[in-house]
């Protein structure tokens, strides 16, 4: 069953039609409270570098940075002091009544990097609420400037946005949606994701491609009422939901220009794909094509405490300001002090360190490395990412692309037994990137100083529990 949502079935006011669950539903990587019963999960002691000490004393090797968090690894004392630091001299402000002089430091430098692209931030603590806040801002965005009927909001299939409610409802990963359907927000609607390997056809050029992905779009606002649209949202490489899929050049451009036509705003969801993973500060900066509102988190703080962002452009704030208006929105923990130094001190590791170019560096020695031990192996049917920020899919059978039968759990079993010895390397992974619910992917996202060793490392025990997985489900 195609249960894509389709412009042309759409009813006003019907929420998009989601597939049935095939059971048993795959456990999301990054939520312990999805896992299967039983699970029992590594206790770790400590980490250093790219390494985790076990209660059991083993060391597993951080082959994916938790969810694409840990970008400079485990126990790097400049960052610890600079906690502590901060934590005795002022742990917590209330952002209603009072700024820091650490907030606006943070804020500076998410400003300048962005060469002055953005020109106002609000510093939260996860990337669901950096994504809640994204949304609530586009919306307000409108009603500042006198449009406040733009209340739809276009997302993509096999992608996820964040796990509370207005997140969850941008999002389209199946598995997660599932038990929460009757909650979620009616108001978006998804078209297709930009997946080549699924959906360029065979002697389609990507200027075809592109064009008939910006046609959904477009098929979209028309099918909902263009001047009803606050904001098309998309991750520029998608992580959790799809496996580090980049789009194929042009796509980005090419939507931005469907949004532009139709006064809409696009918001990009670089939580996880942000931030130095792909090899650039912001992956945007790689398809020539800057959003209107932006929500970064993960790799930002790198776990050194839980830190995330929503940057808004000067289109955005300069509505804002020209009405003397404020957003609508904050946290208690918003702007929390303790978190800004820990950013700060982590953005200046990667910035001094010379660490995107280790990401770029290290990130061609990986996609070498894995083609080269991969590419031919009969269930990998495709490799992609970009900089540290790796997927590879496995079919059942490569020359139909046809998934694995989900009840299988392939993705979980390989994420199991690599964390298990004698791997002892841990992996993320996803099911759902071939759509419905069906496809098994596992993503290697290491910190951005890993040295050529350590990549070599993560492949070759890779590899090894690769051969062990699929010998046992011959
Ligand atoms: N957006 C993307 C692209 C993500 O990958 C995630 C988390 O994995 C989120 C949002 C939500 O972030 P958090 O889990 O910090 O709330």
């Amino acid at each position: 069953m195609n249960t894509t949502w389709s412009p042309l079935n759409y009813k006003p006011g019907e929420p998009a039609p989601e597939a049935p669950i095939l059971p048993p539903t795959p456990p999301p990587s990054s939520s312990p409270s999805m896992e299967p019963k039983n699970d029992l999960r590594p206790v770790v002691i400590g980490g250093k570098g790219s390494y985790l000490h076990i209660e059991d004393g083993r060391e597993i090797l951080d082959g994916c940075g938790g969810a694409a968090v840990a970008c400079i690894g485990y126990g790097v004392p400049e960052v610890v002091d600079v906690v502590m630091a901060q934590s005795l001299k002022l742990p917590y402000i209330s952002s209603s009544f009072f700024d820091s002089h650490i907030r606006k430091e943070l804020s500076n430098w998410l400003l300048e990097t962005s060469g002055g692209h953005f020109t106002k931030t609000y510093i939260t603590c996860s990337g669901s609420e950096a994504m809640e806040g994204a949304m609530k801002l586009a919306h307000e965005y409108f009603v500042w400037i006198g449009q406040p009927q733009r209340v739809n909001y276009i997302s993509r299939d096999e992608s996820y946005h964040g796990i509370t409610l207005g997140a969850l409802s941008l999002g389209g990963h199946i598995a997660r949606r599932a038990p929460f359907k009757p909650l979620l927000a009616p108001n978006v609607h998804r078209i297709p994701a930009c997946n080549p390997y699924r959906q360029q056809l065979p002697g389609e050029t990507d200027a075809d491609f592109v064009a008939r992905k910006a046609a959904e779009l477009e098929h979209a606002f028309l099918a909902l009422g263009p001047s009803t649209v606050a904001a098309f949202v998309a991750e520029p490489v998608v992580g959790a939901a799809l496996g580090c899929a980049p789009a194929v050049p042009g796509y980005f451009a090419a939507v931005k220009a469907v949004c532009e036509r139709h006064g809409a705003l696009l918001i990009f969801d670089e939580v996880m794909c942000g931030m130095g993973r792909t090899g650039s500060l912001h992956a945007w900066e790689q398809e020539g094509v800057r959003p209107d509102i932006q929500a970064v988190g993960k790799g930002l703080a790198g776990g050194y405490q839980p830190v995330s962002a929503i940057l808004a452009s000067g289109r955005v704030v300069a509505a804002m300001e020209a009405r003397g208006a404020a957003f609508t929105h904050g946290h208690t923990y918003q702007d929390h002090p303790v978190g800004c130094a820990a950013a700060l001190k982590v953005q200046r590791i990667v910035q001094e360190g010379g660490l995107l170019a280790n990401v770029r560096a290290r990130g061609r020695c990986l996609e070498k490395l894995l083609r080269g031990r991969l590419r031919n192996h009969p269930h990998v049917g495709d490799i992609r990412g970009r900089g540290l920020f790796w997927g590879i899919e496995f079919v059942r059978d490569r020359a139909s692309k046809t998934p694995f039968d989900p009840a299988l759990l392939v993705s979980y079993r390989l994420h199991k037994a690599a964390l298990n010895p004698p791997y002892n390397l841990a992996l993320y992974y996803g099911q759902g990137c071939a759509g419905n619910g069906a496809g098994d992917h596992v993503m290697i996202m290491p910190a951005y100083n890993i040295t050529r060793e350590i990549a070599e490392a993560i492949v070759d025990r890779f590899v090894a529990v690769v051969d062990k997985v699929f010998d046992e489900l011959a």
